[in-house]
């Protein structure tokens, strides 16, 4: 029952999906093998948008951008650990990959502002809707149209290779049983580990027993099989904590609550720390408070600005008062210490200046009831160290050398986001990596013959 293709991908999320659509559009036989019984993977759960710079949706909004600012957000955001060369290509053509994902039918006609951003550089889709699951459905329909060959419930077990040292396909598990797939390239889009707490407390021991935002197929395999096919693992102890999760449930609170104005509030009712400072330092900000966690706070304002909070309500999520005494009551944080830190904050608004933490954009003063708060803390998000790539997605060998036939995309990857990712970036990197990867796993079948 061994089969034969041209390009064989590991992994239907993003990246995976993004390739396979490519590779088959170039003219290569694509087979797609995904663990779980949906594609989608840690991609259904993104929740922010898609970055990209100098796209046709914002000059229309007359938002100045160049991926030389997208660049320099990037990195600095990463804590300049990233490869400068990836995040170039990134930042170079995050652009095409929204002009692509839209010639493919997907609605991302909404720009936003995320935290560690400059420029108002989100693409997602209107109505609020949710970037992920847009992303997902724009490529997987994409791929099903063209008949593309998805074999759920399918595991990828080892990568194969032939005496050169070149990748000549995998060996899977699928409801079949184990059987292998032949193929001129392989393309490793297997997501990260976040979902692996034994793997991620071996790079991290500090996050042992952290809780995930992942979804239970992201337990490394992808790097694990790479490792053993002889691929170079870099940045591995770089794993992102999201910083406002639903405690216990895992459930992540987008950024863009925080982004349209709500303010983070300690159990003592008082504001600690710049909401709009980057991921990692809001985790570490929140994890110092009593209880490690925080309440988000905001006001009916803010909740009518944004879709997605009505979802918190309804999975009772929040907590609501029609007064700060009520809420702060419902809170247990002492009622004077919530008023007096709204009082000030409202005037950090009118100032346009927020003396105590810093907070660039201050959207609304929060003082409009009913009033909000969701408690949350940092749960782990996202792999940012995984195996080594070129800018063709290529995979380096622990000798330094290319892997022939062998590429990776994705969250599987590391380099592009360095210490710290950007909201907003890992769609980008995922559809604009995954492109390429497609497009060079065609390449290779071609010219390798
Ligand atoms: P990315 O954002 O990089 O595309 P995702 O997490 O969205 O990453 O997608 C990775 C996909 O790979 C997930 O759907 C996951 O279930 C799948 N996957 C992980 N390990 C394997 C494996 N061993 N075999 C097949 N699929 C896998």
């Amino acid at each position: 029952q061994n089969v034969n293709t041209d390009v064989v991908i590991v992994g239907a999320g993003g990246a995976g999906l993004a390739a396979a659509v490519e590779a088959h559009d170039l003219g290569a036989k694509v087979i797609v093998v995904e663990k779980m019984a949906f594609p989608g993977g840690n991609t259904t759960r993104a929740a922010g948008g898609l970055n990209a710079a100098a796209t046709p949706l914002q000059q229309a909004k007359g938002i100045y951008d160049t991926p030389e600012i997208m660049f320099f957000d990037t990195m600095k955001g990463g804590h300049w650990k990233n490869n400068p060369e990836l995040v170039r290509v990134l930042a170079n053509h995050a652009k095409d990959s929204v002009d692509w994902l839209l010639a493919l039918g997907g609605d991302f006609h909404d720009v936003g502002l995320m935290a560690g951003a400059t420029k108002p550089r989100t693409h997602r889709p209107t109505g609020g809707n949710l970037v992920g699951p847009e992303v997902v459905r724009t490529l997987y329909t994409a791929a099903e149209n063209r008949k593309v060959d998805i074999r759920v419930n399918t595991k990828a077990e080892e990568i194969l290779k032939n005496a050169k040292g070149a990748a000549t396909g995998i060996k899977v598990k699928g409801p079949e049983g184990e059987y292998v797939i032949n193929a001129k390239a392989v393309v490793i889009a297997a997501g990260g580990f976040g979902a692996n707490n034994e793997m991620v407390a071996h790079y991290v021991p500090r996050l042992k027993g952290f809780s995930t935002t992942n979804q239970p197929g992201a337990t490394g395999d992808g790097m694990i099989m790479a490792e053993k096919a002889g691929a170079k693992l870099i940045d591995m102890t770089e794993i992102q904590t999201h910083p406002t999760v639903v405690p216990g449930n895992g459930e992540m609170i987008t950024e863009a609550v925080r982004g349209n104005g709500a303010i983070l509030v300690n159990h003592e009712g008082k504001r600690f720390y710049n909401e709009l400072e980057t991921r990692d330092n809001v985790s570490a900000a929140i994890l110092k408070q009593t209880d490690k966690n925080a309440f988000l706070f905001f006001d009916s304002d803010m909740q009518k600005s944004l879709k997605a909070t009505n979802n918190y309500i309804k999975q009772s999520y929040t907590v609501t008062g029609n007064s700060l005494d009520e809420i702060a009551a419902k809170m247990k944080v002492p009622a004077a210490a919530l008023k007096q830190t709204m009082t000030e904050y409202a005037a950090a608004v009118a100032a346009k200046n927020d003396k105590q933490f810093g907070r660039a954009d201050l959207p609304r003063p929060l003082n409009k009831a009913p009033f909000y708060a969701i408690i949350v803390t940092p749960a782990v998000h996202h792999c940012m160290g995984g195996i080594k790539i070129d800018t063709k997605t290529q995979v380096y060998g622990q000798n330094g050398q290319i892997i022939p036939g062998l590429f990776a995309a994705g969250e599987v990857t590391g380099g592009v986001h360095g210490g710290n990712r950007l909201g907003g970036n890992a769609q980008a990197d995922i559809v604009t990596f995954g492109h390429i990867a497609g497009q060079q796993a065609y390449i290779y079948t071609r010219l390798n013959k």
